[in-house]
């Protein structure tokens, strides 16, 4: 709906050659199509004392921001603008870096957001918790696993579990890459990430980033990640 209006005040703009026109048309085109940040689903000291409120505001509305502007810079006016974000990651290869490292942070900062609650960590239930046993034995024995690859991962980048046909497999992605990407080595449907770029945990755990995961079981959103796993 909204891209048939703007098709349609793009002929205008043609037909008027109004520089008024031109401007409120574009003023009006990158409001509507830009990528923006979601707002968090909760307030930022809301996972204290495992995550801090600084890094929270930090995380989210300077690190997240930027990599939104940085992708709307990057499609602007190019054949990639109208495309949604799910597009660009799974493409992000042959687009282009820049494509590539903004649109894997934006894509991958509002999974992380919707993945974290307050009042939240314990165990999952149902199925998810079946196919973990399934896999890892236990829920700790697959904690353990996570956290290796999340430690294991050189300077930064992801942790992710994810979900190859119903089957659960760890995967670590560098920089901003993450399982849904052409370009990824372990390709899977993500259903929890966990951020290990230093930015995600410095203020509070600085080189400590075993400290940082284990904290992370503490905030993790079960009943989403369990919503997203299609077995
Ligand atoms: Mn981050």
């Amino acid at each position: 709906m909204i891209r048939k209006l703007l098709n349609c005040l793009h002929l205008y703009n043609i037909i008027q050659v109004n520089l008024h026109s031109i401007i409120f048309c574009n003023t009006l085109k990158l409001y509507f199509m830009a990528f923006t940040v979601p707002a968090l689903p909760y307030a930022y000291e809301a996972l204290e004392p495992h995550i801090d409120k600084e890094t929270m505001q930090i995380h989210h509305d300077k690190h997240h921001q930027a990599y939104v502007d940085n992708l709307n810079k990057a499609i602007a006016g190019t054949e990639n603008e109208n495309k949604s974000i799910e597009e660009l990651v799974k493409n992000a290869g042959s687009i282009s870096p820049a494509v590539r490292n903004n649109g894997g942070g934006h894509w991958n900062h509002s999974f992380f957001w919707e993945s974290l609650a307050p009042n939240s960590g314990g165990s999952p239930d149902g199925k998810l918790s079946d196919a973990i046993n399934e896999v890892f034995g236990s829920l700790d024995g697959f904690k353990e696993k996570f956290n290796a690859a999340g430690i294991g991962r050189f300077g930064s980048g992801w942790v992710w579990l994810g979900s190859q046909a119903g089957k659960l497999v760890i995967c670590s992605t560098p920089n901003q890459d993450n399982p849904l990407m052409d370009v990824a080595e372990c390709k899977s449907a993500p259903i929890l990430g966990c951020d290990v770029w230093e930015h995600a945990y410095y203020l509070k755990y600085q080189n400590k980033r075993p400290d940082y995961l284990n904290a992370f079981w503490n905030v993790v959103n079960w009943k989403k990640v369990a919503e997203r796993f299609k077995p």
